[in-house]
This record gives structure tokens, sequence and C-alpha cells, in this order.
């Protein structure tokens, strides 16, 4: 199974990604997490993608491109994947329908999380995540059961990402609706375009892509 989770920077994609994930034995490919750890790691693509990340643009086409069409390759997503921040453009929607062809695969489904966009900027500046195995959460929303301690794998280390301030927000949200914003259309126009209410509670979201999906 193959699909794409559609929404603007905060509306869960990657909340719902990390269920999905888990429940049907299949891998989230984050475009947002894998420019992160090349930027950490300082490779070529790190150092292109730094200054841009920072500032809430996109990184170029051809680089998030290139990074999806090897990591679909590899041999865990043999069972399938959810882009979770890819694609974000009509180019990239167009690179990707030609990639998954050239490799025999196919997408099952396009999910939009429908959020208000006053809830986005609460959700994104409440976000932290653990440092050792990734588990995301919210300051109000989604707490660790114990104070300080991760659910998933008991670390109590946690990170903010830096472009999770309210400026860069803005200049993300600016890009989401210039350039991501047009695939809705392009999806429903091709009949592959599903949504939820990204507005309910997590689990509630959960039910409703599971919905969908069976
Ligand atoms: P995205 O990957 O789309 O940028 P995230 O999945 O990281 O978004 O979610 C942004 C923040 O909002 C996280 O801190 C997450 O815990 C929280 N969150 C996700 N879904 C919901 C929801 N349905 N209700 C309230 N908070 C949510
Ligand atoms: P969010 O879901 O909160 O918007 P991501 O982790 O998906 O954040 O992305 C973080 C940043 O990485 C984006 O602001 C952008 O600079 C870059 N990025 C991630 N995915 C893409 C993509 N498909 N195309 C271009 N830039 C991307
Ligand atoms: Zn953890």
């Amino acid at each position: 199974m193959n699909l794409i989770l559609l929404g603007p920077p905060g509306a869960g994609k990657g909340t719902q990604a990390e269920q999905i994930a888990a429940k049907h034995g299949i891998v989230q490919l984050s475009t947002g997490e894998m420019l992160r750890a090349a930027v950490k790691a300082g490779t070529e693509v790190g150092l292109k993608a730094k200054a841009i990340m920072e500032s809430g643009g996109l990184v170029s086409d051809d680089i998030v491109v290139g990074i999806i069409s090897e990591r679909i390759d590899e041999a865990d997503c043999a069972n399938g994947f959810i882009l979770d921040g890819f694609p974000r453009t009509l180019p990239q929607a167009a690179a990707l329908e030609k990639l998954l062809d050239s490799k025999g695969k196919t997408l099952d489904a396009v999910i939009e999380l429908k959020v208000d966009d006053e809830a986005l900027i609460e959700r994104i500046t409440g976000r932290f995540s653990c440092s050792k195995c990734g588990a995301g959460y919210h300051d109000k929303y989604k707490k660790p059961a114990k104070d300080g301690v991760c659910d998933k794998c008991g670390s109590t280390e946690f990170t903010r990402r830096a472009d999770d301030n309210e400026e860069t927000v803005r200049n993300r949200l600016m890009a989401y609706y210039r350039e991501t914003a047009p695939l809705i259309g392009y999806y429903f126009a091709k009949d592959r375009h599903q949504s939820v209410d990204g507005m309910a509670p997590i689990d509630e979201v959960t039910k409703q892509i599971e919905a969908i999906l069976s």
C-alpha cells in the first residue's frame, strides 16, 4: 500500500504517518526528516538545503525528487510507504507519477488532512519529539504518559525543530498556499483526492484514515 498524506505544516501528517506505518507494516517517508538528517550530516544536499529550510522556503524539486526516488528503491519500501511532506509542488507530483510508473508501483490513496489555519501555529510552536526514536509529541495535545519520558523508548531527551518558530512558520504557510495547496486540485481532477477532518482528536483522525484505507 502506497499513500500520500497532504496538508499544511502542522496538520498532523507526521503524527498520522507514524500510526499508520506501525499498523500496516509500511514505512514513513518524510522528506523533511531526510533533509534534516542531511543537514546534520553535512552532506552536499544538506549544505544546499540548510539555509532554505531555516527560512521556511522549499528545497529544489530536483533534490527532493532524487532523495525520494532513491529511498523508494530500498528493500523496506517493498511492502509500501507513506509519503509525508512529498510531493509539495506540482512538478514534484508529476515527477512522482513518472518515477512510480518506471518502478512499476502505484498510488493507492491521497489523503488530505483538513485543518483550520488558526490551529496550525499553535500545533507547530508546541511540537517536540524524542531525540532518540523521533516519536512526536505536543505540549498540550500529545504529552508523554509520564512527564519527560518518551512513551516509545523511555528516553528523557527531547528536541524542538529550529524552524518551528512563529516567523518561519508563517513563511512555511506561505510556501504551502503558493506551491502545495494546488496539489489538492491536481489530485481531485485525477479523482484521487480524499480528505479527513484533521481538527478531530489524533485517534479520531487515525480512525478516519483507516476507514478510507479499508
Ligand atoms: P506535520 O507533520 O503535518 O507538520 P505533526 O504531525 O508534526 O504535523 O503535528 C504537529 C503537532 O500537532 C505535533 O506536536 C502533534 O503532536 C500535534 N497534533 C497532530 N495531530 C493533532 C490533532 N489531531 N489534534 C491536536 N494536535 C495534533
Ligand atoms: P512540516 O510538515 O512541518 O512542514 P517538514 O518536516 O515536512 O515540515 O519539512 C521541513 C522543511 O523541509 C520544509 O519547510 C522545506 O524547507 C523542506 N522540505 C521538506 N519536504 C520538502 C519537499 N517535498 N519539497 C521541498 N522542500 C521540502
Ligand atoms: Zn523515544
